[in-house]
């Protein structure tokens, strides 16, 4: 039997709620030719983060993955924005956090997993079919495919909002070969509201809809090198992501979907207590952190951040161990990002480790960072004094 388009997308909805698919759209694979004068002149302003595909072509035209591409099949599942009991921070047991997209099982394998399911019933009906699949790290943007599916809209913060589920969906798409009857993008949008761009701290929100990625905390986060100075006081203590520009968003107020089992959050994993972290070997951080999206650039920025998180608490208990970690770590972004938290949080013995740095440390960009704790340290006496506290 030969499938006509109109009941094959009558199937492949079927399926997809089977496969608990929140949502699922379909576009034409024609090119991307908006998106590609976009990237662009967004590569010419320096505002990508270098994570990306490099080819523009192949991010905006679906034929370079797939040369008979006739059908965008997109999908979206929605995750939870709240915890029903957080582990609280408190002296001593300070806490880091993952932002809510890297909370539950990595959704890049979620996602993979129901689109599979997807192409298999696909391949039922029209078993010669040729499909790819992509989330995240394929070459299409997730989010212009699925707007032009009409499974939501770009919002001014860059995220795709859905009616139902706001911005806390992940997205992923199949191409194929097969022709599927497209459907209609989504009208609505954000109207005169700038939430996000007012709330966002470094202004990386330059424009609606425009973002400059080296000055977003969310990419910031997973950087490898030292974090710039200018961040390390709003960083606070993310550890992975910032969701700033989501939480504000009127359309994700009161939007909390808990259905998908793989999304929910193990507090302890989610909200994991600072000073453990930094003495993880990496078998400890795989074994525990592997199967969160976090994960992905490895143990050292979520050090890196945990530190910083300290220096941001003030931490006086860790100082033991950021001057174990300014003497010994084989890491200098490590070992200098130490000596900012222990001149961030201060005291004799963090004083007394920052000087001695100072006669052993070679490293130039840790010896620039013992400076700058040095500095902080002087800052803050002055100001205790000034307070006539001292
Ligand atoms: Fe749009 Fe307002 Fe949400 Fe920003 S905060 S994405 S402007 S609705």
């Amino acid at each position: 039997m030969k499938w006509q388009p109109e009941a094959i997308k009558r199937e492949l909805i079927q399926a997809a709620k089977d496969l608990n698919i929140d949502k699922i759209g379909f576009a034409s694979a024609d090119p991307f030719e908006e998106l590609r004068e976009r990237l662009l002149r967004h590569r010419e302003l320096g505002y990508e983060s270098g994570f990306e595909e490099l080819d523009i072509e192949k991010r905006t035209d679906p034929r370079k993955t797939l040369p008979e591409a006739k059908t965008i099949i997109a999908i979206a599942l929605a995750y939870p924005s709240k915890m029903s009991d957080p582990p609280r921070s408190e002296p001593g047991k300070y806490r880091g956090v993952f932002c809510r997209a890297s909370w539950g099982e990595d959704y890049h394998r979620v996602l993979r997993r129901r689109l599979e399911g997807l192409k298999k019933r696909l391949l039922e009906m029209v078993p010669e079919a040729a499909c790819e699949i992509m989330v995240d790290t394929g070459a299409l943007s997730d989010r212009a495919v699925a707007e032009r599916a009409g499974i939501g809209w770009i919002g001014k913060n860059t995220a795709l909002i859905t009616e139902e589920f706001g911005s806390w969906v992940y997205l992923g798409e199949m191409i194929t070969d097969v022709y599927i009857p497209p459907d209609t993008p989504v009208t609505e949008g954000c109207g005169d509201c700038t939430l996000c761009i007012d709330a966002c701290p470094t202004g990386a929100l330059v424009a609606p809809g425009q973002l400059n990625a080296q000055a977003c905390l969310a990419y910031q986060t997973q950087t490898k090198g030292f974090l710039s100075p200018e961040y390390r006081d709003i960083i606070g203590n993310h550890l992975y992501g910032f969701d700033t520009c989501q939480l504000v968003c009127p359309k994700n107020r009161k939007i909390n979907f808990t259905h998908q089992e793989e999304f929910r959050p193990d507090p302890e994993k989610v909200k994991p207590l600072l000073q453990p972290l930094l003495t993880m070997s990496n078998r400890e951080f795989r074994k525990r952190f592997g199967n969160m999206a976090g994960s992905w650039r490895g143990k050292k920025p979520i050090q890196r951040n945990a530190i910083l998180a300290l220096g941001h608490f003030r931490d006086h208990t860790s100082v033991p161990l950021l001057i174990q970690l300014l003497q010994e770590d084989p890491r200098p972004v490590i070992r200098g990002t130490a000596a900012w938290a222990l001149g961030k949080i201060g005291g004799p013995e963090a004083e007394d480790a920052l000087r001695q740095a100072r006669d052993t440390e070679n490293d130039p960009d840790v010896l620039r960072e013992v400076d700058e704790g040095l500095m902080l340290l002087k800052e803050d006496q002055r100001s205790h004094n000034r307070r006539g506290l001292g």
